[in-house]
């Protein structure tokens, strides 16, 4: 059994709008939206902290998202912005959730600020996994800003870190600081700025999000950590309609840089037109471990790819590879990654050890 890090899941945004409460179970959470819009806008929820425990996932990065209200286009009421003080505000929001949810279950969930509280929390979580406790471990859950419109001006970040952010992926769609998913263009003036305040702030850089132009500039330019926290590998996903995923040659630049990519196993990310081509029973894991062995052969080693769910994140259960119920079945993959040829080592570094050691090298 191997411990697992996730590096993107909207858990925030969630308790927001559709008030989850990841305490609970997958399942029981389920239950309690039967009858309500909440699994026809943004699916069966894939998570809930008994799912975390059977999958023994020891970490998370949760992320603050808030999205713009000119691409706000379903019914389901949920926040969005359309100023920047509004941007700054939802962020905000995000941040709460989270600052409330390990406030009063720090039982379940807990915040990793810095490289100590990692090793500690690493620590205790690697000695559950030897001799199970009787009180499992907390889930830990690492702060990433998706989409940098929160950051109201690049001098603001500095703040943002001060409030435990750890992460920043300036892009969702396109914004003042760069071109993004749908809304392609380059690393504006305003975003240059953001970098290098970031840089000076010793925050991660994710260019999941980024359009092709602006996240080989950001590759270049970017002189701290970066990785992609939930892209896949565009050339292997079937009538791709999108600039969402990452060319060979970003994937290449990332590795470079000696950064890691979060693969997610959202079926649309998998094969753009599954659900014309026999729906969720035509999509496997074997796609998911497609995905990160493509990663893998471009490096010629196991020490850029990872996990990056986006569990939540704007889908549920009924647009996952079929042998995924909720996130403990990410266990799963790891005998995949077996078949394939992975050796224990191997598994180790995909499910954790490379998030692990982005994290241990750059939290403060
Ligand atoms: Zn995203």
């Amino acid at each position: 059994m191997n411990l697992i890090i996730d590096s993107h899941e909207d858990v925030a945004w969630n308790i927001i709008n559709l008030g989850r409460d990841y305490t609970h179970s997958a399942l029981d959470t389920r239950n309690s939206e039967i009858n309500t819009p909440k699994p026809a806008f943004n699916g069966n929820t894939l998570l809930g902290w008994p799912e975390y425990q059977a999958g023994h996932v020891a970490m998370i990065f949760g992320t603050l998202f808030c999205g713009p209200r000119r691409l706000e286009k379903s019914t389901y009421p949920v926040e969005a912005y359309s100023t920047p003080e509004e941007a700054h505000h939802c962020y905000s929001r995000n941040l709460d959730a989270y600052l409330k949810l390990t406030d009063e279950h720090p039982d379940k969930f807990r915040l990793i600020l810095s490289a100590a509280d990692l090793s500690q929390h690493w620590q205790q979580w690697e000695e559950h996994l030897a001799t199970p406790a009787e009180v499992p471990p907390p889930v830990g859950i690492i702060i990433l800003m998706e989409g940098a419109e929160g950051v109201r001006e690049p001098a603001e970040v500095e703040r943002w870190v001060e409030w435990g952010v750890r992460l920043i992926g300036p892009a969702w769609a396109g914004n003042q600081y760069v071109g993004g998913t749908r809304e392609p263009g380059p690393l504006t003036q305003a975003g240059y700025t953001l970098l290098e305040r970031m840089a000076e702030c010793g925050l991660i850089l994710d260019i999941s999000h980024m359009d092709h132009e602006s996240a080989r500039q950001a590759l270049d330019f970017y002189p701290g950590q970066v990785i992609a926290s939930h892209s896949n590998a565009e050339a292997l996903i079937r009538d791709i309609n999108t600039n969402r995923h990452l060319k060979d040659e970003t994937i290449q630049q990332l590795i470079d840089r000696d950064g890691v990519m979060g693969i997610i196993p959202f079926n649309s990310f998998l094969d753009a037109g599954w659900k014309d081509r026999g729906g969720r029973d035509a999509i496997g894991l074997e796609m998911v471990v497609a995905q990160i062995d493509h990663v893998c052969q471009l490096a010629g080693n196991t020490r850029h790819a990872a996990l990056g769910t986006d569990f939540d994140g704007g889908f549920g259960v009924e647009s996952v590879p079929r042998e995924i119920e909720t996130i403990a079945d990410l266990t799963k993959i790891a005998p995949q990654l077996i078949k394939k040829g992975y050796n224990q080592e191997d598994i180790a570094q995909i499910l954790s050890g490379n998030w692990l050691r982005i994290l241990q090298e750059n939290l403060p």
